[in-house]
């Protein structure tokens, strides 16, 4: 961390995009002594992690979980942010398969009394777990999730299981455009250290991140999308939607592939092949549980989620509960939002029958983005060719995948662009 004397010009930086990636590498560069201005294009700061607080339920953009050995939960931690929550219960977890409800089996005795897996199944399952961890990723980049879940397990409901539990921790449904790699570093991620459902929602992150900006000095741009950006006399210069032009010594973009690439396009980058992941969430603000032993379900034949976040986290008003739905979408997803939302509702009265007279309040997201673009092979993106330029986000990473993703390429971006500006001697300034 460099600490720069008052006689010395102090480098300004620009970051884009005041979502998690923009607002962590905004808080390490200003604590680093640069003066940052982080662009925003909406009202409010946070992107895909805000937190809606409605009638006393906070309902995150979509199901949110941390994942606790994740790059995030680290560099969260060390930028001084509080994570205060819980981990959801291993043992009120439950299968659906063929409208049938089972025990996913969280410990030895419930997989031992599993009326799903036969004793040959429990078998394969127990050997599986038991090396899951030394298996290792890197030599698995030349498969796809699916060739690799096939080659995992024979059993139908083994694979069925295994394919569950990516789509969970990925949040991926088309398992071929997922790399194997991916799937099973996310996986293993997941097994070993589990996730935490946060205290009030993602929002408390973006809380604390402006918070520790705005101590350090950082300038926030609410409502200004910025539109164009070129390099102009050895400075970075950034046009924006409140018509003012600004350069600066260097500049972050941490936006989602598509609103990056708008920005890149005159450079013609060498950016990655992919698609984007969509999924549908559905939050629901309930007085009761009918059934409270049943905090979490899985489809196993259809891509189905359900949890009671407010379970384990400060969610809820007290005694009521804050219960996220999805569904994983494919990239070529048939049936209107009413449609979608039908099903939903039928697979929920499977889970919790009579939610409905326990309604208080509800938000229905038909397309959500959750990854904004990923690549069939995982590369990091690193621009050479512009020095003082350097890009994070969720699709930045061939390591993580989700807010790990968009956190770690945002380290890596601070370390490459606090490199280039230890270079700079003589520092020209904004007009
Ligand atoms: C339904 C759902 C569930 C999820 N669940 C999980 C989970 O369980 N675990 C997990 O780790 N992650 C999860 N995620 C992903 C996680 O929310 C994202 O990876 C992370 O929040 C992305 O942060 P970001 O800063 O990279 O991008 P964003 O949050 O998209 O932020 C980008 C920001 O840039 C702004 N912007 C865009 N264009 C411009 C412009 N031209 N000028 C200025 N500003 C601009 C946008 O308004 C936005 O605020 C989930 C996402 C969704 C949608």
């Amino acid at each position: 961390m460099k600490n720069y004397s008052t006689e010395k010009p102090i480098p300004n930086v620009a970051v884009i995009g005041g979502g998690l990636a923009g607002l962590s590498s905004a808080t390490r560069l200003s604590q680093s002594g640069y003066q940052v201005t982080l662009y925003e294009k909406s009202n409010t700061l946070g992107g895909r992690a805000k937190t809606a607080n409605i009638s006393g339920f906070h309902f995150n953009y979509g199901p949110h979980a941390l994942y606790r050995g994740g790059s995030a939960y680290q560099t969260l931690e060390l930028l001084g942010v509080e994570l205060s929550g819980a981990q959801p219960s291993l043992t009120k977890n439950y299968l659906s398969f063929e409208n049938q409800l089972y025990v996913l089996p969280g410990n030895l005795w419930q997989l031992a009394t599993s009326q799903f897996f036969s004793w040959q199944e429990k078998y394969h399952l127990v050997r599986w777990l038991a090396n899951s961890q030394q298996i290792d990723a890197n030599h698995l980049n030349h498969l796809s999730a699916s060739e690799w879940v096939s080659q995992q397990f024979h059993h139908r409901r083994l694979k069925l299981w295994l394919t569950a539990l990516i789509r969970l921790a990925t949040y991926v449904n088309d398992l071929h455009t997922l790399s194997a790699e991916i799937a099973c570093r996310q996986l293993q991620l997941s097994l070993r250290q589990g996730v935490l459902y946060l205290d009030e929602g993602w929002q408390k992150l973006v809380t604390e991140l402006t918070k520790n900006f705005k101590h350090h000095k950082g300038e926030i741009k609410c409502k200004t999308a910025v539109s164009s950006i070129q390099p102009v006399d050895g400075l970075w210069q950034v046009e924006s939607s409140s018509q003012k032009v600004a350069r600066y010594n260097a500049i972050l973009l941490a936006l989602p592939y598509q609103e990056c690439k708008k920005l890149l396009i005159p450079f013609k980058p060498d950016l990655p092949t992919g698609q984007s992941v969509h999924g549908v969430s559905w939050e629901l603000g309930l007085s009761h549980l009918p059934k409270p032993k049943r905090l979490f379900a899985l489809g196993l034949d259809n891509p189905y989620y359900f949890s009671v976040h407010s379970a384990s986290a400060h969610l809820a008003p007290k005694s009521q509960h804050t219960v996220h739905v999805a569904k994983y979408l494919t990239g070529d997803e048939q049936g209107s939002a009413m449609e979608i939302k039908q099903e939903l509702e039928e697979w929920l009265d499977t889970i919790q029958p009579g939610w409905k007279s326990a309604l208080i309040t509800e938000r229905f997201l038909p397309k959500m983005k959750i990854i904004s673009h990923l690549a069939a092979i995982p590369t990091a993106v690193f621009l050479h060719k512009l020095p003082g330029l350097a890009v994070a986000g969720d699709w930045c990473s061939d390591k993580y995948l989700l807010c790990d993703a968009s956190i770690e390429s945002a380290n890596e971006a601070v370390s490459k662009l606090e490199s280039y500006l230890a270079t700079l001697t003589n520092y020209a300034y904004a007009s």
